[in-house]
Parts: C-alpha cells; structure tokens; sequence
C-alpha cells in the first residue's frame, strides 16, 4: 500500500511506499495549538518509506520527556504536515489531514487524554492512554 499528501496550496508534498507503524489521536497541549483546539490525528511511518517535495517551515521545543519535538508546516499556507523527534529518527508522524481523501486510516489509541479539553468527544472504541504510550514497534 502507498499514500500521497499534500498541503492546501500544493508547496509540499508526500508520498509513502508502506503501511504506518500507528495511527493515533493525540491530546496534548502542542497538539491541541497545532489543530485549532482539538486533537492531531497522526499516522507515524518509516522515515525510509517517505519521499518529500517541497520544504516545510519547522518549530521545534523540547517536550516534557526532554526529547525535542519538530513540527513541521507549509509556510504558504499554514497545513501542518508532521512531526518528528529527536528520540526516534526513524519515524515521521503525519497528520491525517495533510494525506489525500480515501487513505482509509483512522485512529486506533487516543494519547495524552489527561491534557484533552472538558468538552473533547473521545470515542470510546479508542485504546486510551493519559500521557505518552510505550514507542510503537516496526522497523527500525
Ligand atoms: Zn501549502
Ligand atoms: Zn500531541
């Protein structure tokens, strides 16, 4: 299976030759200030498997566990497009927004629920975990 994404504006682009290690929604505050409020959805693939056009304008901070989180964005039009971190170089996390309609993922945990605002509708069908759950397995 492969998957293509790409911006609003069209500036940057993916493709990614391979299935995701996880896909998951996350809670936590970075992520409610990078979705307008809500939760990111995130597929996290093999670095290997990803192939960029365009660069994307990055923040990065240094996250409670001391790992340094990059977001990455296109500086045209605003789209977040993935994050990394230092602590797992082998893996991209993008966003579900940023692929193209009919990819099929949907999220399988919702992470850092204890961060999620009163108001959030978390589906119950969906693992929980309060705060950052164990790295996912795959290839390194
Ligand atoms: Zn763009
Ligand atoms: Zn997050």
């Amino acid at each position: 299976m492969s998957y293509s994404g790409q911006c609003q504006c069209g500036a940057i682009r993916a493709a990614v030759a391979g299935e995701p290690v996880a896909v998951r929604q996350c809670w936590c505050r970075q992520c409610q200030q990078v979705a307008g409020g809500a939760a990111t959805n995130n597929a996290i693939f093999a670095t290997e498997a990803v192939t960029m056009t365009g660069t994307p304008a990055t923040h990065s901070y240094t996250a409670a566990s001391g790992n340094v989180l990059t977001h990455s964005f296109c500086a045209a039009c605003g789209t977040p497009v993935m994050a990394q971190t230092n602590a797992r170089p082998q893996f991209r996390t993008f966003r579900l927004g940023f692929l193209a309609p009919g990819h099929g993922l949907s999220p399988q945990a919702a992470i850092w629920t204890s961060e999620a605002p009163p108001w959030a509708a978390i589906d119950p069908a969906l693992e929980r975990f309060e705060a950052q759950p164990p790295p996912p397995q795959g290839k390194p």
